[in-house]
């Protein structure tokens, strides 16, 4: 059917970090508020086990199987996405490119199940398995049957560092969510929630400190659109890196050159040149506004009445620059 075919044009399961981050959104997309990720690069092995609501046995049965997404019902759903996952892909494809096993149990359940699934997400193993409410998803022996794959990727410290930049931009999206992330079975990192993104930020950049950063939220009237902009002022955050600008909208970490574009020349026009920002920027709008095609990876987007937003964006920076100074 058509959902099927505009789903198959998602983003590649391709290393370490894509795998943590389709499982981790899955953990979202269920409500979940602690998700804990342990690491085995070297037997390439990875296990996310979040408390979201989980599934039943007919739902785990199903999880894997081509296109099976409890989160899209028509093609015109694709336009209006607001969770995470949209492509009903991620299990599918694990299957074929990993060993798959889930454990869920829903909330309000009796009991857990655990599944093992085939290499097509069919059912190789099911029995009763004694859980919390929630679902842990272990994805082992990855890319064992493509060991060009394997070899294409850079050597396991600097996949785990992209897998901890996953997870940062992640957690930068939920403030309010736990992570904790451990390798080989040693606890690695743990990212505690915030009340505010704000807040957050100090935990993923040690260098700054929280009374570095101005945060500002602006609700747009007779709409459900939503700014958050967090900016550290570059004299003050200016240490090591050149600069951090990042974009989130409706949840999700992106690229908008247009918007990136409006937050340097708004920095610039009040802060001398050499002088970079910390700005972290996350919008709220109507998925409809929003259109993922602009590349395959779904990373980069366009937005419309982008002129709009660029004023709001710029006015917001200018805002929040009164702030500091006054
Ligand atoms: P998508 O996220 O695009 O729907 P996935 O292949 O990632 O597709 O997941 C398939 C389905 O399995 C999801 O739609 C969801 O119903 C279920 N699922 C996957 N992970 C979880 C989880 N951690 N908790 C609850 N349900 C999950
Ligand atoms: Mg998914």
């Amino acid at each position: 059917t058509e959902v099927v075919y505009l789903i198959t044009a998602g983003e590649v399961i391709d290393s370490f970090a894509s795998v943590v981050r389709e499982l981790v959104e899955n953990s979202l997309d269920a409500g979940a508020t602690r998700i804990v990720i342990s690491l085995w690069p070297q037997n390439w092995r990875v296990r996310v086990a979040d408390n979201g609501w989980g599934m039943n046995l007919d739902d785990l049965q199903q999880a894997a199987t081509a296109h099976s997404t409890s989160k899209i019902y028509s093609p015109d759903d694709l336009w209006k996405i607001t969770s995470l996952g949209f492509r009903g892909e991620a299990l599918h494809s694990l299957t074929t490119l990993a060993d798959l096993e889930i454990l869920s149990r829903p909330m309000g359940g009796y009991e857990g199940w655990q599944i093992v699934y085939n290499d097509s997400g069919e059912i190789l193993e099911k029995k009763v398995a004694a859980i919390a409410p929630g679902t842990v998803v272990t994805v082992d022996n990855l890319f064992a049957n493509y060991s060009a794959r394997r070899q294409g990727l850079p050597n396991a410290t600097q996949q785990m560092k992209a897998v901890q930049g996953i997870i940062q931009q992640i957690a930068l999206c939920h403030p309010h969510v736990t992570f904790q992330v451990s390798q080989n079975d040693k606890q690695w990192f743990t990212i505690c929630p915030a009340a505010s993104v704000g807040k957050l930020i100090p935990q993923i950049l040690p260098q700054i400190k929280p009374g570095d950063l101005k945060e500002v939220d602006l609700e747009i009237p007779k709409t459900e659109s939503k700014i958050t902009l967090v900016i550290g002022l570059p004299d003050r955050c200016h240490r090591h890196r050149p600069d951090w600008v990042k974009i989130a909208i409706n949840g999700r970490m992106i690229k908008c050159p247009e918007l990136e574009q409006t937050i340097f020349s708004a920095f610039h026009k009040t802060l001398p040149r050499d002088r970079y920002p910390v700005c972290f920027l996350h919008l709220t709008v109507s998925p409809d506004q929003i259109n993922w095609n602009r590349n395959p990876s779904k990373t980069e987007i366009y937005l419309n009445e982008i002129e709009y937003w660029q004023e709001k964006v710029t006015s917001a920076i200018n805002q929040s620059i009164r702030i500091s100074e006054a």
